[in-house]
Parts: structure tokens; C-alpha cells; sequence
């Protein structure tokens, strides 16, 4: 369908929370258009795993991901467990252009309820790179943004600082 405006820190959408998808016929403009403008994104930007559809001005509870090793969609997720194993992550959002780095704290894993786009139920465990992933994109859907989460504010860095000093492969955003 298409690729849409990717909506930037500071737009108040952005903190709005989102609601439950309850009809499922009317999601697959969300869909389509949430997987064109990440990937539009990804090649853009040349990062970035995943995107919430509340970044496109969908306020609907939906997550799409797209790695190499597994794509797909995350319908109404919730988080209903969370580890008490804490881990430091650099983090960004296509919502700040990829353009700064915020080092922040995450679940080491999470416990995650959501449906698919064939409305099958999932109750899956996330740990390591897809738990931090996946805690940045359903904090989307409550209006919250990695920045946020800084405890520090030193703890930010602009893209090519944390190119040169922190990158670690697999982890970002
Ligand atoms: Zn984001």
C-alpha cells in the first residue's frame, strides 16, 4: 500500500496510548503499511529491527518485526512478565531518525501475550536482543519513548560517536 510519514520525537502522538485491535478486517492497511514504511526505514536508515504502528499515526496496538532471522507482527501485545535480570542497552527509534543514542535498562526477558495477524495466540518468552526490542516497541504503544528511560542524562550519544565507541552487533533498535 504504502509508505507512510514516520512521526518524530516530539509530535504528540507519540504519547498517546493506543488502543486494543478488536477488528481484525479493518488491520491489513496497518499492516501493509507498517512493514512498506519499515522497510523504506531500515534502508533508509540502514538499522533497525522493528516499528509500532503509532509511529505511522495508527494509534492500534501493533508491532511489526523484520530481521533477518524471523519477521512478524505482534497484535495487542502485552508484557505479563518481566525478569528481574536487568541489562544496559544502547537504544534509538527511527522516530529520532536514528540520529542519537540513549543507554538505558532493560529486562534481561520478558514474557509476552499477543495475537498474530491470523489471530492465533502466542504466550512467548523474548530474552537478550528481542527482549530489549520488543520492551522499546510496546513501550511505543503507551506513548512511551526510549528516551524516556535515561536515568543519566549523559547517557546519550549521537550516531557516530556510538558507531565509533559502543556498537555492539545485533543491538540498537
Ligand atoms: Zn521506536
Amino acid at each position: 500500500m504504502a509508505v507512510r510519514e514516520v512521526l518524530l520525537l516530539g509530535d504528540p502522538t507519540l504519547r498517546m496510548t493506543s488502543e486494543e485491535v478488536t477488528d481484525f478486517d479493518a488491520l491489513d492497511e496497518v499492516l501493509i503499511d507498517l512493514k512498506d514504511t519499515l522497510t523504506w526505514a531500515q534502508s533508509h536508515y540502514g538499522m533497525g529491527r522493528a516499528a509500532a504502528a503509532p509511529q505511522i499515526g495508527y494509534l492500534k496496538r501493533v508491532v511489526c518485526v523484520q530481521m533477518l532471522e524471523r519477521s512478524f507482527y505482534l497484535v495487542n501485545p502485552r508484557i505479563v512478565r518481566r525478569s528481574e535480570e536487568t541489562f544496559e542497552v544502547w537504544d534509538s527509534c527511527f522516530s529520532m531518525e536514528a540520529k542519537f543514542f540513549v543507554k538505558i535498562t532493560r529486562n534481561r526477558s520478558i514474557k509476552v501475550k499477543y495475537v498474530d495477524e491470523n489471530q492465533e495466540f502466542h504466550n512467548e518468552t523474548f530474552t537478550d536482543d528481542m527482549s530489549e526490542l520488543l520492551q522499546h516497541e510496546i513501550d511505543h504503544l503507551e506513548g512511551i519513548m526510549c528516551s524516556d528511560r535515561l536515568t543519566d542524562p549523559r547517557n546519550i550519544a549521537m550516531r557516530q560517536e556510538w558507531e565509533k565507541r559502543y556498537r555492539t552487533p545485533g543491538l540498537g533498535m
